[in-house]
């Protein structure tokens, strides 16, 4: 049962406790609490969140506010792992059904449900309906949560007809409330979603799509080289993190692959054409951080759960907005920085146009292209341009995309541009975007001079630019409407109505002015990276080998990705405070209690070793301190002891002193009254023979408690 009697102060203030307990983490995110408070209400709701806004919490945090469980419907055998494994690391008891483990150890974990042992179950839509006949009505179910839940719309770029039983649940289990969560965004999708699952007294709650840490980039057809410096300098400069890399064709992700391999680093494909197993060692691999780089179609990332994606390139231009900001989501879910860069050459409007030609939805489709188009050639803040196409209206530029951050700068571009389009016009409009380069640099390849274009009038009139600045002049003109690629006829240019009244100085031309890119220094990063340590280490970067490097030892000896140890936002947390003990360490944003636990003395002593700080007498305070913070967390002495590896007695010592300073008063906690008493009794008898007579009775430890606790009363009197 979820306490759906308590007040919304209430509920939310449990809430806010589970959060910090479980999670570490102080707040909620905008929309958490509401939907929380609603789902213990017992509405039923729908979600609407990108990537990594933060929906899982929306329904883990109510299955620990329940007395019963919460089950979780996800499509996806691979994240339903991970995030088990996740919700464990946080020491809550989840578990998962599912067809890649025994069918003994699945019934074991059904029969566990109704004992209350777990607190949330994953499991796929088709073993959930083949349970739920089975299973009895009185089941402690305290809610159900609907995980990618566009898979029920036939809408949807995902559906999944097994999704459209779902609304058995409400059948079978009319009382319980059902939350659906989606991070696709469209509203028939939305619409369907509530309407398929028979969602009543439902409310709706739709997040921002913002995603700040991500920044974002376009280039326009950049050159094979240069996309590839652009890739390897993402890899060194994130060398604790990973990346992925999408393609439009398993043949690029292979090729993109072979260059990367090459040069050394660790890269792996992932497309639709590799056996099962192959795909998954390549998962596993990308998870547990044995890979820098994947070379993905976009079959990759659906069942992707790891945080710690620092960088997202998009080798082709996407098929849409949708499918775009799916993927960059992938990055920087942790809330970490992120980088991600879109590589868009004209080549792929081609291919993309013939598969849409070949798709059900031409029109729908077509449309979709033109505005991730537009997005691509954007000349204003692209983050605005991104959430007005998800209906969110952005009133600041966002600092953090390449139009914000490297401004156009214009000038009169009206003679560039002549020369442009007049080469075109007398080659017969029958040439692309290279050759026309190559003539007005004044090239002389063999097909250039077999055309005889290099006895044409503008042959060599623009060879004080370099074939960069021209690209992108030329990328503009085409933005502006003055010339365009006739796809249908081997993407040739042809000069528009605009583009003439430009060649007849009839209108003006503002060009953006072309920034060189800056590869000669990216080169220079790379070597430097990988190939050997940098030689002046700062003390923070010392710092942060030291702990990625225990935090791998952590993982292994879990068996768990080091991500889930802790995360890379968290890891840069550490980096930055140099938590000194426990009680700082504790304070962390998204260091759980049972993260505390396990993980303070590794990081915190990979921090004191890095600043050179020995343990000695100024340890010992530090030690009574973390005892007072784990009674705050209700462990009891005797854990207390276990978790620290120390004498219980010792323990006994800590409190005894935090009672003497006035900092613990919980004492039925610590000693039972009937010990207590016995104590003073003994005391008041014989003062000098009590700790003798008390002896075989009473731990030392707890006597000198005891004493402790009269002391503090005669003082609080
Ligand atoms: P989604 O399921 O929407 O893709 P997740 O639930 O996986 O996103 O959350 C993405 C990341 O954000 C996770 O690392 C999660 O721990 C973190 N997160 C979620 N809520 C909060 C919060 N209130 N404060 C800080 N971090 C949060
Ligand atoms: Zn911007």
């Amino acid at each position: 049962m979820l306490p759906s009697n308590l007040s919304e102060q209430e509920i939310q203030e449990r809430a806010t406790g589970l959060l910090r307990r479980f999670f570490g983490y102080s707040s909620f995110r905008p929309l958490q609490l509401e939907i929380i408070t609603d789902a213990v209400k017992g509405h039923d709701l729908t979600v609407l969140m990108p990537t990594g806004g933060g929906k899982s919490l929306c329904y883990q945090i109510p299955a620990l506010l329940g007395s019963g469980f919460t089950i979780v419907v996800s499509p996806l055998l691979s994240l339903m792992k991970d995030q088990t494994e996740a919700l464990l690391a946080c020491g809550i008891p989840a578990a998962s059904v599912n067809s890649l483990q025994s069918e003994d150890i699945n019934d074991d974990i059904l029969r566990k449900l109704a004992g209350g042992k777990i607190k949330v179950l994953y499991i796929s839509p088709e073993r959930l309906l083949m349970e739920i006949d089975r299973w009895n009505r009185d089941l402690p179910i305290d809610l159900i949560a609907i995980d990618e839940a566009h898979c029920i719309s036939q809408w949807g770029h995902d559906f999944r007809p097994v999704y459209t039983q779902l609304s058995k649940i409400k059948e079978v289990f009319p009382e319980v409330p059902v939350m659906a969560l989606t991070a696709t965004a469209d509203r028939l999708t939305r619409d369907d979603i509530s309407a398929q699952l028979r969602l009543t007294n439902h409310k709706s709650y739709i997040g921002s799509f913002d995603r700040p840490n991500l920044s974002l980039k376009v280039m326009v057809n950049p050159g094979k080289t240069q996309k590839l410096n652009i890739i390897t300098s993402l890899i060194d400069k994130y060398r604790f993190g990973a990346g992925v890399v999408y393609c439009m064709s398993r043949k690029g992700a292979e090729a993109m692959n072979k260059e990367l391999t090459d040069r050394g680093y660790k890269s792996a494909v992932y497309h639709a054409g590799l056996s099962a197993d192959e795909r998954n060692r390549t998962q596993e691999m990308f998870s547990s951080d044995r890979l820098q780089v994947v070379c993905a179609t976009i079959a990759f990332g659906m069942g992707i759960d790891k945080s710690n994606i620092r960088w997202v390139v998009h080798n082709n231009l996407p098929k849409n907005i949708e499918s775009y900001y799916q993927e960059i989501g992938r990055a920087g879910r942790d809330g970490a920085k992120s980088e991600t860069v879109m590589f868009y050459s004209y080549s792929d409007i081609i291919t993309l146009q013939s598969f849409i030609e070949d798709s059900g939805q031409k029109s729908i489709n077509a449309e979709k292209l033109e505005r991730i188009k537009s997005y691509a050639e954007s000349n204003v803040c692209r983050r605005r341009v991104l959430l007005s196409y998800f209906n969110e209206i952005m009133t600041h530029d966002c600092g953090n995309c390449d139009v914000c951050t490297n401004p156009p700068v214009r000038f009169d571009g009206k003679i560039v541009a002549q020369k442009a389009l007049s080469a075109v016009v007398r080659t017969g409009q029958k040439v692309g975007i290279t050759m026309l380069i190559d003539i007005l640099r004044g090239m002389s390849g063999s097909e250039l001079v077999s055309k005889g274009y290099h006895l044409i009038k503008t042959y060599g009139v623009g060879r004080d630019m370099s074939f960069g600045q021209w690209n992108h002049y030329i990328s503009q003109l085409i933005q502006l409407g003055m010339l365009e690629i006739a796809y249908e006829e081997h993407n040739h240019l042809r000069v528009t109505s605009y583009g003439v009244k430009v060649l007849k100085n009839e209108a003006e031309v503002s060009l953006a002015k072309y920034v060189q890119p800056d590869s000669a220094a990216s080169r220079k990063g790379r070597k430097s990276g990988r190939q050997e340590e940098p030689r002046h280490l700062s003390t923070d970067d010392l710092l942060r080998i030291n702990l990625v490097k225990a935090r791998e030892e952590l993982a292994k000896k879990e068996g768990i990705a080091p991500y889930l140890v802790v995360n890379d936002l968290v890891l840069e947390s550490i980096v930055r405070l140099k938590p000194r003990d426990m009680e700082a360490f504790a304070s962390i944003e998204g260091i759980g209690e049972r993260r505390v636990i396990k993980y303070w003395k590794k990081f915190v002593g990979e921090v004191r070793k890095t600043l050179g700080i020995h343990s000695s007498a100024a340890s010992q305070g530090a030690t009574v301190k973390e005892t007072l913070w784990l009674l705050e967390k209700n462990f009891s002495p005797v854990e207390i002891a276990d978790i620290k590896g120390v004498k219980t007695g010792t323990i006994y010592g800590h409190i005894a002193e935090l009672i003497d300073n006035d900092r613990f008063n919980d004492f039925p906690r610590v000693i039972s009254r009937n010990n207590y008493l016995k104590v003073m009794d003994e005391y008041q008898k014989n003062p000098d023979q009590a700790a003798e007579n008390l002896k075989d009775e009473i731990e030392y430890g707890l006597v000198k408690i005891a004493l402790s606790i009269s002391k503090y009363l005669l003082r609080h009197k």
